[in-house]
């Protein structure tokens, strides 16, 4: 019998393993996992876009948000750094990140943010176009002159291969523990709870694993296990699949632009891929596709189990929220960026915001890459819910992780070993005290927000 099944051994699952076997005295833990590695899907190196997310270019946030996610995200740059140099340059990469504003709105907009987040960030630098083009040439070369152009940019940005990082927290969390439990091919097929009000987790193998706890962090899948056991009715998902596009290398850190606020995720921008040197990667586009899983059609009816179609009110909210102008023409758009040839023609406007000479012929789609930024709704409000949700139920927590679920995968794998203290009832004790001082950078960061429950991070 296990004390916690954890299912799932992306970002978040792995990052929940770690911090249970590092900081508690917990007995029996397990991670199921259907593939045969940790961080095949939306953790997988090339399946997203590998931003440590801290708020500093993230233009949707609002400052309070930043407040919240740049310790939260600095977590995994903090346990990243703590580990031995081989091991570390696989995960954690110093790259610098700009945002990009180009005319007088934006110019405005972010002159203002910049104000508001340099207490936050106090090396973050305002630069006009000179400067720009002594950092990012390519941004200003060919440029109209008389377009006004301004960036924030931080020279200590981070990307991060969450894949690699997945890996890493399963080593040292079997380092730290010796006798967790690693399933990996198994994949989980039902949970029940039996008579003796323990969890039953029946996996497509015929196991049959029994745990008191179970934290369910197979993102996109979450809701789906969560509906089965008669949990978040009310929610349904936007399926959206986001693409990437490869150019020779032309820019020297991150460029990301300023965003369009009805929009839950981040325009287009382009960024060095941390396993593919001299090349910079484009995207991700927003494309509606109703699967869970990104070119893996065989999810789709994961996804229709999911989403709750057969309900009215789940068409009601696709309508009011597909609807709405801004949305529908950005997905109308997205559809056509598949269209051979003139797809690549349609996508390269967005590139040229940030490289004003690029051509057709030198951006190429980047076959294999791209995963699934699923957008929760709920139906009750036929509102878009922004960022990361999370169920809570008796003894089980369904964790929904979009954008930026893994840069935020070790604070919620610490809020989560709380509410397990709790399922526990003091039984086991967690050191709160020692993850924080290995991992949070600022004092006076209030470790005990639950960001996903009330309002969720825009993502
Ligand atoms: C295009 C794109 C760009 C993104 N860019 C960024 C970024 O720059 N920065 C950032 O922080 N975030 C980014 N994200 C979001 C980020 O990828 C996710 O927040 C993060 O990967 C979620 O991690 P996870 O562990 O919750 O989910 P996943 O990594 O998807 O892991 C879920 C795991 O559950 C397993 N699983 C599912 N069903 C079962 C089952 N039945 N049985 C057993 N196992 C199961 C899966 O195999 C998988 O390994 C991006 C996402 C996309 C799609």
């Amino acid at each position: 019998m296990h004390d916690v099944v954890i299912i799932g051994a992306g970002a978040s699952g792995t990052a929940l393993l770690y911090t249970l076997a590092s900081y508690t005295d917990i007995k029996k833990v397990a991670i199921m996992e259907k593939y045969d590695r940790p961080g095949q899907v939306n953790s997988k190196a090339s399946n997203n876009s590998q931003t440590l997310h801290v708020g500093d270019i993230e233009t949707n946030y609002t400052i309070d948000k930043v407040k919240q996610v740049y310790p939260s995200a600095m977590m995994v740059a903090q346990y990243a750094k703590s580990l031995p140099e081989n091991e570390r340059n696989k995960i954690l990469f110093n790259t610098p990140k700009m945002v990009l504003g180009v005319g007088k709105d934006q110019v405005l907009t972010l002159e203002k943010r910049y104000k508001d987040l340099l207490p936050i960030f106090p090396k973050l630098k305002k630069l006009y176009r000179e400067d720009i083009a002594k950092i990012e040439p390519e941004v200003i070369r060919g440029r109209n002159k008389n377009e006004p152009v301004i960036a924030l940019y931080n020279i200590d940005g981070y990307a991060v291969d969450f894949e690699n990082l997945s890996q890493s927290f399963i080593d040292h969390a079997k380092i730290n523990k010796s006798d967790i439990e690693i399933f990996y091919k198994t994949k989980v097929h039902k949970i029940e709870k039996n008579t003796d009000n323990l969890y039953e987790i029946k996996t497509t193998k015929g196991e049959i694993i029994k745990t008191k706890v179970v934290i369910v962090d197979a993102d996109s899948y979450s809701l789906m296990f969560a509906k089965q056991m008669g949990y978040g009715e009310n929610f349904s998902l936007i399926p959206i699949a986001g693409s990437f596009y490869f150019t020779k290398k032309l820019l020297n850190g991150k460029v990301y632009t300023v965003q369009e606020p009805k929009l839950p995720f981040a325009a287009v921008h382009g960024d060095p891929d941390v396993r593919v040197p001299n090349q910079t990667r484009w995207g991700p586009t927003a494309r509606f596709n109703p699967v869970l899983e990104s070119s893996n059609f065989k999810t789709s009816g994961d996804f229709l189990r999911s989403s709750g179609l057969h309900r009215l009110r789940t068409w009601k909210s696709f309508i009011k929220i597909l609807l709405d102008p801004t949305r529908f023409s950005y997905l109308v758009k997205n559809m056509l960026y598949e269209l051979p040839w003139v797809g690549n023609h349609l996508f390269l406007v967005n590139v040229k915001k940030i490289i004003p000479t690029i051509k057709s012929r030198d951006i190429r789609v980047a076959k294999g890459y791209g995963g699934m930024r699923l957008q929760r709704v709920d139906t009750n409000t036929h509102e878009l819910q922004l960022g990361e949700g999370k169920i809570l139920g008796d003894n089980i927590i369904f964790n929904m992780t979009p954008s930026p679920g893994a840069s935020v995968s070790l604070y919620n794998a610490l809020r989560d070993t709380e509410q397990i203290m709790k399922f526990f009832n003091g039984q086991y004790k967690f050191d709160l005290l020692r993850m924080e001082k290995d991992l949070v950078i600022n004092d006076n960061f209030d470790t005990h927000i639950e960001p996903s429950i009330p309002s969720g991070y825009a993502s």
